[in-house]
């Protein structure tokens, strides 16, 4: 240990015993000392209270202060392992080429699943991804007296849209507002401010750009505001308006992997895997009322999600996604052949290459190996760009374990055949 680490360890020491004797709370350590040493001060008392060894929180390689927007009551880092899948060939607006999907995840296979999808989109000569809409939504509720004065409020903010965006706007150099949608429940009226964030997911943006506008409403209309978020922006929580409206970026990626390719990729058929998507993704989706249609979208957008400094909870929408697979005839040199077709399109993919955790260390170097790391050019590109890729990632997904599901389902069939 060097002279400078055991001064600090002292100070931790220090701090965690006037923790102890109730003269600090440990919310407060950072007022005291710097980052690091708060966070050991932290782990020391933790340690002591809990008996556990902190030693493998405690090794992280980031300054502790320049995680100080991103947590609070730091103790050290969560390490997950990260891999990469790739390259794909991605023909997309903002992404194009051939690209690589950093993936952090504990879930063993998952990285090699995502891995032989790409396998399967690169031998099919790659994948085409469009971002389709951009909107960041937050959705303030107001109170009224009763219906009739819920329907003028719910006129006057139609009308007077750029109003609203004059306030809006104000409060940020790079968001633009698009549209506000208002929604009448009884004595509620809820307005759906959606937002093109650029490069930022746009949660904060958006929030405080709503804020301003809510004034202007309080002011022109005999509306009260009640709570800045009245739920149907939707935020963090599974809702059918994220799927049917959209909400952040709506991407969609396609395919079409000629039946060789799919034999000896994913050892199946086309028809066997249209089958499979239909009767699994579609047919039993819709029997369990799920609101995504796919078969483990939350997979690759979560992975993609930590590695990359997303907000990992909003996997909750992220993963809003329906996978189609249909058989189609293309034209290849040696005539017709029978191909798969496959898509997925992710109604509510909330991702940001600015803002939140995209600036910590590793996830910045993740945002790198995308070649997206920051605001783009033009703004907005660069956010487009990860979102076409993790669409991308999420269909590679969606084919290796449709894959594997109708492979495994073949293979009985041929077992029980041949018996
Ligand atoms: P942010 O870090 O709060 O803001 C990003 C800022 O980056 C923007 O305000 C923008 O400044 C600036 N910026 C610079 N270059 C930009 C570019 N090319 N494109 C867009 N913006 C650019 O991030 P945020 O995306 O708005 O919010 C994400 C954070 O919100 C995450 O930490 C997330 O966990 C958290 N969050 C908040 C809420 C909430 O209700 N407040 C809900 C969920 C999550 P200007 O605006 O001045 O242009």
């Amino acid at each position: 240990m060097t002279e400078d680490a055991d001064a600090d360890a002292e100070t931790a020491a220090d701090l965690a015993e006037r923790v102890r004797e109730g003269d600090l709370r440990l919310y407060e350590l950072e007022e005291h000392a710097d980052a690091a040493t708060a966070a050991a001060a932290r782990r020391e008392l933790l340690a002591a209270e809990t008996a556990a060894d902190l030693d493998a929180i405690g090794s992280y390689t980031f300054d502790a202060a320049d995680a100080e927007a991103n947590i609070e009551n730091m103790v050290g880092a969560a390490q997950v392992p990260m891999g990469v899948v790739g390259p794909v060939p991605v023909d997309g607006e903002a992404a194009s080429g051939d690209e690589y999907l950093p993936l952090a995840t504990t879930e063993g296979a998952l990285v090699a699943s995502v891995n032989r999808g790409c396998a399967a989109i690169r031998a099919g000569g790659g994948a085409t991804a469009r971002v389709l809409k951009n909107a960041m939504t937050r959705a303030p509720v107001f109170r009224v007296r009763d219906v009739g004065e819920a329907s003028e409020v719910a006129s006057w903010v139609r009308a007077n849209v750029p109003a609203l965006r004059e306030a809006a706007e104000a409060t940020t150099s790079h968001g633009e507002l698009r549209d506000v949608t208002p929604y009448v429940v009884g004595d509620n009226v809820f307005l759906r401010f959606a937002y093109d964030t650029k490069d930022a997911m746009g949660m904060n943006m958006a929030t405080i750009a709503t804020e301003e506008a809510c004034d202007v409403v309080e002011a022109e209309t005999p509306a009260s505001l009640v709570a800045l978020s009245g739920n149907l922006c939707s935020d963090k929580k599974p809702a059918a308006v994220n799927s049917v409206e959209g909400r952040g970026r709506t991407v969609a990626a396609d395919v079409v992997i000629p039946a060789d390719t799919v034999e000896s990729v994913l050892k199946t058929t086309p028809a066997a895997i249209a089958e499979a998507n239909t009767r699994k993704n579609l047919v039993g989706s819709a029997k369990a009322g799920s609101l995504g249609f796919n078969a483990h979208a939350a997979n690759t957008v979560a992975a993609a999600f930590l590695a990359t400094g997303q907000d990992a909870a909003q996997v909750v929408e992220g993963s809003n996604a329906i996978t189609t697979a249909d058989v189609r005839e293309v034209e290849t040199e040696d005539g017709t052949q029978e191909a798969l077709y496959a898509s997925i399109t992710l109604a509510s993919l909330e991702v940001g290459t600015v803002g939140g955790g995209t600036k910590l260390p590793t996830q910045a170097e993740a945002l790198d190996v995308l070649g997206v790391r920051g605001g783009g050019d033009p703004a907005g590109s660069n956010a487009d760009a990860l979102a076409e890729v993790i669409a991308t990632g999420a269909l590679a997904g969606e084919l290796s374990l449709l894959g594997a599901l109708a492979s495994s389902h073949l293979a009985s069939a041929h077992e029980e055949l041949g018996r």
